[in-house]
């Protein structure tokens, strides 16, 4: 995949290019990034690339010419244009998983103000990051190119992404690392008990509970399957291990390690 990042401060990309899993996948040659600098492109005998808003108004404005110079100049025909906005349509994890199936993407950052309401015209879709407004589309972009990188075959362990976040509308489960008890919080037994089954259950218990509190939106789109509403029974009644679980305790076996 090409992503191409077009903005008036390709530095604040250095870190991000150069760091981790992004500069792994791009010394893998999973992903090709480029950053363009809007500036190069203009025709403003000055160098400007904003003006204050025509009809009055505070702040300075992207102008149209260098934005869309930028563009004809680097994308592709088949690449995806993106334009950083708050007034975009909300990205989401679902956004990432198909714009990683692309083979070129390009992204715009505005900056100021925003940008000339006419650039609109030149890119197939205006996405916001969230319902706040940023200086810039700098760290949007940011945003965006590593939720698709980490996607790409390649980029990291495929079963990292089978189980997180989001996928199924529902959020992950609690992970724990060793020790066993850090300041008087223990890892819940259960998962020491090397019952695969046992500890899926709990698993989804969990997703399904902190889905609930945190995400009711999410767990609403969530559709539940017969042992979901089982278990968000037992949630409900207070029953937070497997039955089998508690009469094994009960009869005095040890899991732990
Ligand atoms: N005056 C604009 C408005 O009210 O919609 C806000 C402009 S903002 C200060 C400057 C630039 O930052 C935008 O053109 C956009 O590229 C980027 N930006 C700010 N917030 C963003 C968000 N939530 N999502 C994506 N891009 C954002």
């Amino acid at each position: 995949m090409r992503i191409t990042i077009l903005t008036l401060f390709p530095e604040m990309f250095d870190g991000f290019l150069t760091n981790s899993i992004i500069k792994r996948a791009i010394g893998k040659k999973v992903v090709e990034v480029k950053i363009v600098n809007i500036r190069d492109y203009t025709l403003d005998k000055y160098g400007r690339v904003d003006t204050p808003p025509i009809g009055g108004g505070a702040g300075l404005i992207m102008k149209c010419q260098p934005i869309v110079d930028a563009l004809k100049n680097n994308a592709k025909p088949d690449s995806f244009k993106i334009l950083l906005s708050p007034k975009g349509k909300q990205y989401r994890q679902q956004n990432a998983v198909k714009l990683a199936k692309l083979n070129d993407i390009v992204l715009v950052c505005g900056h100021y103000e925003g940008v000339d309401e006419r650039v609109n015209n030149y890119v197939d879709e205006l996405i916001s990051i969230g319902d706040y407004v940023l200086t810039g589309g700098e760290l949007g972009a940011m945003v965006i190119a590593d939720s698709v990188i980490r996607l790409l075959d390649g980029a990291i362990t495929d079963a990292s992404l089978e189980e997180e976040t989001f996928s199924d509308d529902l959020l992950e489960y609690p992970q724990y690392t060793e020790p066993k008890e850090f300041e008087g919080k223990k890892v819940p037994d259960i998962l020491y008990t090397g019952n695969h089954e046992a500890i899926n259950k709990y698993r989804r218990k969990e997703s399904l509970k902190i889905t609930r509190e945190n995400r009711p939106d999410l767990f609403d789109k969530h559709i539940k399957t017969k042992q979901d509403l089982k278990l968000l029974k037992e949630i409900d009644e207070g029953v937070d291990e497997p039955k089998w679980y508690i009469d094994a305790l009960e009869k005095g076996k040890k899991f732990t390690k």
